[in-house]
């Protein structure tokens, strides 16, 4: 099966070709990305209608461009498939016109995909690993422990109450005066800090189950500026990376802690042979991916993470997931709507598998 993927929910506009024969691991024969991070910089944070806009002008260079890296055309495609939510309405809008724009002109079974399923399914993609698996799922927007059943069923067992933790990168970045997205800005001042000198606080943890909050950190950030600011006048570089290295070893500390307790309860489940995976923007940090490395190893689990362009947002993920639920026989038609809002435990219309 080929698929050919498209993603525009957030500030990337992307496509990608996906390709996996049966038996056999799947293959990305292109994924193209345009970011849009110059467009939104002079505003702090993404403008839904400068994304839109800009969307819909680049979505066609992109499937172009993908087709053509892959060395093939729209007839040896096998179905198109499209982000349909979650994310900015008119970001997910502009890719589902252009996939039921392609898939009426050509015939193409139309596949409508969930954004964080696309996330979630990436290491199959990457690993071919076997249902069932622990994921975490840590991005830009959304911060949630799931055990991935199959292409369509997750059951959520916690996430974050408040901010993601990829929120939590770019405010902090935003408060130092970091460049955006603030993710690979802090983690890069980190490397030069003592993650000792301030304590940030490490919420939650006091409390039973697998829910995070990150909102507090930033707060604790905001008052350990202004003392510093107030105290000697401004931030020195290493006051800057100082508190970059405290506010990443909070997150680190608190993710390692309630992906333990994630753990605990996926082995409930007695998988064969369990793995935890982890997928998102936020999977790209290191020091992230090595904390939750060492607790899998601590709990005699695999561990895997994509590489970092897959981890962030891309089509190869959504087209990846199209291709799983186009072998399970899910179809769209051209009635598919564009969901702002979408979560994953929650079953698509075209759900097959009788839910969980
Ligand atoms: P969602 O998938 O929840 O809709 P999104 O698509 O905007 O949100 P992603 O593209 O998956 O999110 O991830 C972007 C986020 O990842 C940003 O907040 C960015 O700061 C963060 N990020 C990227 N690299 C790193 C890193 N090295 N360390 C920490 N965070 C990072
Ligand atoms: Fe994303």
């Amino acid at each position: 099966l080929t698929v050919l993927g498209l993603e525009s929910s957030c500030d990337d506009t992307a496509a990608a070709v996906v390709r996996q024969t049966e038996g056999e691991p799947a293959q990305v024969l292109s994924s193209v990305v345009h970011g849009q991070t110059e467009l939104h910089s002079a505003f702090g944070g993404v403008v839904p209608e400068i994304a839109a806009r800009a969307h819909a002008e680049k979505l066609d260079v992109c499937v172009q461009q993908a087709l053509e890296q892959a060395g093939l055309t729209l007839q040896d495609m096998d179905a198109v498939a499209v982000t349909a939510g979650p994310g900015l309405i008119g970001g997910v809008m502009s890719g589902v016109m252009c996939a039921k724009g392609i898939s009426a002109a050509t015939g193409l079974p139309l596949i409508g995909v969930n954004h964080l399923a696309g996330h979630a399914l990436t290491p199959r993609l990457t690993d071919g690993i076997a249902f069932p698996y622990l994921m975490l799922l840590v991005s830009g927007g959304h911060c949630q422990y799931l055990i991935a059943h199959g292409p369509e069923r997750f059951t959520r067992l916690g996430g974050t109450i408040d901010d993601a933790p990829g929120e939590a990168f770019d405010k902090t970045a935003r408060l130092l005066g970091l460049p955006q997205p603030g993710g690979p800005s802090v983690e890069a001042e980190a490397r030069n800090g003592d993650p000792k000198r301030f304590r940030f606080p490490r919420p939650l943890l006091d409390r039973p189950g697998c829910d995070l909050s990150f909102s507090g950190l930033k707060t604790a950030l905001m008052r350990m500026r202004d003392q510093i600011v107030a105290d000697k006048g401004g931030l020195t570089r290493q006051d800057r990376a100082d508190l970059c290295a405290g506010f990443q070893q909070a997150v680190v500390d608190t993710l390692a802690e309630k992906t333990r307790r994630a753990i605990a309860l996926y082995l409930e489940t007695n998988p064969a042979e369990p793995v935890i995976a982890v997928a998102g923007g936020v999977a790209a940090n290191t020091a992230i991916r090595s904390a939750l490395e060492s607790v899998s190893a601590d709990a005699g689990a695999r561990f895997t993470a994509p590489p970092l362009h897959l981890c962030t947002d891309n089509a190869a993920m959504i087209a990846y997931a199209g291709l799983e639920r186009f072998r399970l026989g899910a179809r769209d038609g051209l009635d598919l709507t564009a969901r702002p809002r979408w979560p994953l435990d929650q079953t698509s219309p075209a759900m097959l598998g009788g839910g969980r």
